[in-house]
């Protein structure tokens, strides 16, 4: 009979599948943040290689990972954190890679640049995190590391990086900076901001709602068939509205640089707080977005009702014109 290897040294003999860093820590001119699962990809004993959930594989010195990571535990389906929403992650959203709409930015790359700017900004806005410029740079960091003796005037280091992938570790509103002065990882970043998050199939799916968004509006150009098909689009000509104002959107209005602000379309969200989940998203008019500010569009409506409730005029004005 076989018999079981026996594990002299942990070194030898890693039988668990998702570790994490303990803190944030610079690796060369990337943060490995903490908390965030990582995939152990295979281990000679000397050497480890990991895929962290927010980034792309690296290997690691064992002595290096048994000081500074530690394990998480995982079952066939989920790998369990308490550091994102519902305290766990599908395995099979490590697998899930970016749609590339590589042929569809070439497609567009020398007819219509305005369509191009709105491909590409969708992109971006459906697998990135806002910027930061309160996030330390790797030198400040280094600089502190070495000299902690910072002035208590001088502010360093922010919980939020400074542009990350949606699916790193959202930070709640009411994470306050003593919380964060006291993490292991200050003045390291930690991670994004919790309206910011989506899990990479969220990212995917928004991006082909945007994108389906982008080609129904009116004068949008024609989106070759092979594209539409590698894409999974569903685009139904001219009929993308603006949820603010209910007119179609005419696509055409990015095309005029000069055009002031008023005329430009933005992504637009319908409840801010919520952030870009899918629904929540849209492509809509700058001004409209403007219009309806920080409140939500439920807000809005409740504040609308207060307003005649207390005033007959107005009250009589909105039921005529919805009756
Ligand atoms: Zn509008």
């Amino acid at each position: 009979m076989e018999q079981p290897q026996k594990a002299t040294s942990p070194r030898h003999f890693i039988t668990y599948k998702f570790v994490a860093y303990k803190k944030t820590m610079p690796d060369k001119k990337c943060w490995r943040c903490a908390h965030v699962p990582c995939k152990i990809i295979s281990n000679n004993g000397e050497i480890l290689t990991l895929k962290p959930f927010n980034g792309k594989e690296f290997t690691i010195d064992i002595a290096i990972f048994e000081k500074e990571l530690y394990v998480l535990k995982n079952d066939e389906t989920y790998v369990y954190t308490p550091y994102y929403p519902t305290e766990r992650i599908a395995i099979s959203e490590f697998d899930i890679k970016h749609l590339s709409i590589l042929n569809l930015k070439k497609y567009f790359e020398e007819k219509d640049n305005y369509i191009l700017k709105a491909i590409e900004k969708a992109e971006q806005d459906s697998y990135h995190s806002k910027g930061n410029n309160s996030c330390i740079t790797f030198d400040k960091y280094t600089e502190y590391k070495s000299n902690p003796t910072t002035s208590k005037l001088e502010r360093i280091g922010d919980p939020i990086f400074n542009r990350s992938v949606r699916h790193s570790p959202p930070i709640y509103k009411h994470f306050t900076r003593e919380e964060y002065e006291q993490t292991p990882s200050f003045p390291a970043p930690i991670g994004i901001r919790y309206d910011d998050f989506a899990l990479p199939s969220e990212q995917n799916n928004i991006l082909r709602d945007i994108l389906n968004q982008i080609f129904s509006c009116k004068n949008a150009p024609e989106c070759p068939k092979q594209i539409i098909d590698e894409l999974g689009l569903t685009i139904v000509p001219n009929t993308h509205t603006c949820l603010w104002c209910g007119n179609i959107i005419d696509i055409s209005e990015l095309n005029q640089e000069y055009c002031s602000k008023e005329h430009s379309i933005n992504f637009c969200h319908r409840i801010p707080e919520l952030g870009t989940k899918r629904g929540n998203v849209y492509f809509g008019h700058c001004s409209c977005n403007r219009e309806q500010g920080g409140y939500s569009e439920l807000q809005r409506i409740e504040q609308i009702i207060q307003l005649a409730k207390c005033n007959p005029e107005y009250k009589e004005k909105i039921l005529k014109e919805l009756g």
